[in-house]
């Protein structure tokens, strides 16, 4: 009896030490590592993008100690492929957002261009196969606000020469033809320009994302694409109620499209609790301090806060968000929208992260927790990606 405690001891203490050398703080079943490793991962929102702009000490190809997304963290989280985010606050305007935007497209263009052996730039489902079959990351963009565009559809056209495969119509302000979830409604939703600019996306077999617009943009985004549309990183209101999340009426009617939300691992669009609580002074004052060191730098901010808001969590000082609350927001929107409907958008590098998914490498966790919860290996495959290929394919074979 004693050695059989003291075997079975022992190999715990070996499982613990093989998860610590992977990253991972909790072992995942070989079977869930093995459906991870079969299955085509994508991640529709990483902010990563922004880091490579501000630091330029940051090395794509090195395993960091900050933030959520490198070659190597990716590698071992199986994740295949990603979208780059293009991003830039929308009081960005006009000529100036469009030089930015195209400093970003190339900096991503760069990272790839430098990494032939790792990367492989995506401009279609069929890429991200590819890539797959090659054994490489596919490296998509994404433009995270319609600001960019310069109400220019001519503008646009380049972008998606250039690659970039969806555009989020608005980020957190009002563009000049679309309402934002984040601002005063001042268009009642899209204005003609905005419909002119959802059939152009349409057109030029580019994905419509409605994260960050207003609910009564997305109902006119519905009333006019004739492709599904996306949600690339957004949550559930139902159990977080923030307006950039979505609410039940909405995800059932994205599913009616026929589109996919990519639920957010935020902490604050996971948790109600999280997102309404107020730091401590001592907390704020380590955050406030980051800020300050950080300047205009968004991404510097948020890598530094991140490690602050976690340890306030685990200390008690603020509510503990864990990573199982993706699969909570995941199970909810299967619910409502069906297991066809919902993907993964993380945020990685842009928002603040739960307790247990504080990186890339920590994905097949995600795939463990679906299957303990009973979803069968088809649908786990479809939510971890096949179901933004459909979505994509579908986009595509409407180009003209
Ligand atoms: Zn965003």
């Amino acid at each position: 009896m004693k050695r059989a405690v003291t075997t079975l001891l022992a190999l715990v203490a070996a499982s613990t030490l093989v998860a610590q050398q992977a990253g991972q703080d909790e072992v995942v079943p070989p079977r869930a590592r093995d459906l991870h490793t079969r299955a085509i991962v994508i991640d529709t929102h990483d902010d990563t993008t922004q880091r490579m702009m501000s630091d330029p000490s940051f090395d794509l190809g090195a395993r960091g100690g900050t933030g959520s997304i490198d070659i190597p963290r990716m590698r071992e989280g199986g994740l295949d492929a990603l979208f780059f985010s293009i991003y830039m606050p929308g009081t960005v305007t006009g000529a100036q957002a469009v030089k930015r935007a195209l400093q970003q497209i190339d900096k991503v263009r760069e990272a790839v261009r430098a990494r032939p052996r790792e990367l492989l730039l995506a401009a279609s489902a069929a890429d991200i196969r590819r890539a797959v079959a090659e054994r490489k990351i596919a490296a998509l963009m994404g433009m995270e606000g319609g600001h960019m565009i310069d109400a220019d559809l001519g503008v646009l056209r380049q972008y998606a020469a250039l690659g970039v495969r969806y555009v989020t119509l608005t980020h957190s302000r009002n563009t000049a033809w679309a309402d934002s979830s984040g601002d005063t409604p001042a268009h009642n939703g899209l204005t003609p320009f905005g419909r002119d600019v959802v059939r152009e996306l349409n057109r030029l077999g580019v994905m419509v994302d409605i994260s960050h617009t207003s609910d009564k943009t997305f109902y006119d985004v519905l009333a006019v694409t004739t492709a599904p549309v996306i949600a690339s990183h957004s949550s559930c209101r139902a159990i977080s109620n923030s307006p950039r999340n979505m609410s039940d009426d909405m995800l059932r009617a994205l599913a009616r499209n026929g589109g996919v939300v990519m639920i957010n691992f935020n902490a604050a669009f996971l948790s109600e609790a999280f997102r309404t609580a107020k730091p401590p002074p001592v907390v704020q004052a380590r955050l406030d301090a980051a800020t300050r060191r950080c300047g205009e730098d968004e991404v510097c901010a948020i890598l530094d806060w991140g490690p602050i808001y976690r340890e306030a969590m685990r200390s008690g000082q603020l509510p503990a968000v864990t990573w199982t609350e993706i699969v909570d927001h995941i199970d909810h929107a299967v619910k409502l929208a069906g297991v066809d409907h919902v993907g993964l958008g993380s945020d990685f590098d842009g928002s603040i992260m739960p307790l247990g998914l504080e990186d890339a490498s920590k994905l097949p966790k995600i795939t463990g927790e679906l299957l303990r919860r009973g979803y069968s290996e088809p649908d786990v495959m479809k939510i971890l990606g096949g179901n933004l290929l459909r979505v994509m394919e579908q986009t595509e074979v409407r180009r003209q």
